[in-house]
């Protein structure tokens, strides 16, 4: 018997699909599930305290363990007494391996993946005019710091030990990350090699909780890859499912992750958690669309975490019901009203549009810190409103009716 098993409860279903609301229980508090998770990568949600954070409904935040090892390096997160801590959080945390980071950074990437499935495939893919900086072997990742161009290692042990510094209450296995453009060969032998740094995470985690008995239970989640096709998802996802540690349990966990064609996260989500234990807490690394959070749900996943409110946030553009909007643009100029009419928002309690826009316009720090606080809002109270309408039997008439309103104004989906 796993103790992880009483980590996690369903409290209730919807009706026709895997969709669930649940309770996840950390050493820092329970988490109601679904829940959107807000990044703060760097141990901060950038322009916005944790205290404002925690105000917009924020239930716990997630960090990186590539960026945090780099700078300030996860042995002095450890001596300020972990992540929570550290940043002044007084909730729950995550903190994701490192392996999206090394491997998105260092193929040149940057922060954006090309995800396009209707391209050449390739293993050497990498962006124009950059210089690859990562490379996968079969027992870790040497890759050079974006920040001074130093060279390092990750291995599956590497990325335990920065995680347990870290402390966090859910931590996630090291694993490769494939883009679309990979040929079907290397998606087989990256879930392979996936399930072979799974075990050897599995080991480290166990060894390094024994050796340090007194500090608060981590959890550790494995990472679903697979790409686009069915059968390597359901065999990944198998795989990890069979994992023990050596005294006998499994993952804590699964997250969920990799290259997803957006058209068809449903599909490819529901592959997977129809593959995972009912009883464990699944989580979809990077999503925050409205569309794309209410596929994940139905899906059958619990928690969600991404950049992508407050970084567009920092670039003016703001969410509403009725669609995503750019604040700076010039009709907003005089428009003495609330970003969105209703957001019980601190921004929208306290600020018109034609107030950040000026913000915006005179490039002042604040307009990102009103217009993350907004976005945040708007993505936790989306999931919340998803979570009571999965207990009142009301998931389906909720996401026909958002999705009926919200229009994409922009033409193009990110
Ligand atoms: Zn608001």
């Amino acid at each position: 018997m796993n103790d992880a098993q009483a980590d996690f409860e369903v409290t209730a279903r919807i009706e026709g699909c895997g969709g669930r609301a649940g309770r996840l229980h950390t050493p820092h508090g329970t988490i109601a599930t679904p829940a959107f998770v807000p990044v703060a990568t760097k141990a901060t949600v950038k322009a916005v305290l944790p205290e404002a954070m925690a105000d917009l409904g924020a239930q716990a935040l997630l960090a990186n363990a590539y960026h945090l090892y780099l700078q300030p390096g996860a042995d002095l997160v450890a001596e300020a007494g972990g992540l929570a801590r550290f940043m002044n959080w007084p909730g729950p945390t995550f903190t994701d391996s490192g392996g999206f980071q090394v491997m998105s950074l260092g193929v040149g990437f940057g922060k954006v993946l090309s995800m396009d499935s209707g391209a050449v495939r390739s293993d050497q893919v990498i962006a124009e005019g950059k210089e690859r900086l990562a490379h996968v072997d079969e027992d870790g990742v040497t890759f050079k710091s974006h920040l001074d161009g130093s060279r390092h290692r990750f291995t599956p042990e590497v990325s335990m030990g920065i995680q347990h510094d870290l402390g966090a209450d859910v931590i996630f296995a090291f694993d490769e990350l494939t883009t679309l453009l990979n040929t079907r060969g290397y998606q087989e032998e990256s879930v392979e090699r996936t399930r072979r740094w799974a075990q050897r995470c599995l080991d480290e985690h166990h060894r390094l909780t024994v050796a340090a008995p007194d500090k608060p239970r981590q959890m550790l989640f494995a990472v679903v890859q697979g790409a686009q096709y069915e059968d390597l998802r359901r065999a990944a996802a198998r795989g990890l499912v069979g994992l023990r540690d050596p005294a006998g349990a499994g993952f804590a966990g699964y997250g969920i992750g990799g290259a997803l064609e957006k058209e068809r996260l449903g599909e490819i989500v529901g592959w997977v958690t129809d593959e995972l234990p009912e009883d464990r807490p699944r989580h979809l690394l990077g999503i925050s669309e409205p569309e794309d959070l209410f596929a994940a749900v139905a899906a059958g996943t619990d928690t969600f975490d991404c950049v992508q409110p407050s970084r567009v946030a920092r670039g003016s553009a703001v969410y509403t019901a009725d669609g995503r909007f750019n604040l700076s643009a010039a009709r907003h100029r005089r428009e003495f009203v609330p970003i969105e009419d209703g957001c019980d928002c601190y921004t929208c309690a306290h600020y018109t549009r034609a107030y950040v826009h000026h913000l915006f316009r005179a490039k002042e720090f604040v307009a990102g810190t009103l217009a993350t606080i907004h976005n945040e809002r708007f993505t936790v109270r989306l999931v919340d409103r998803m979570r009571a309408a999965i207990e009142a039997g009301e998931f389906a008439e909720l996401r026909a009716e958002t999705m009926g309103r919200y229009r994409d104004r922009r033409g193009a989906r990110t």
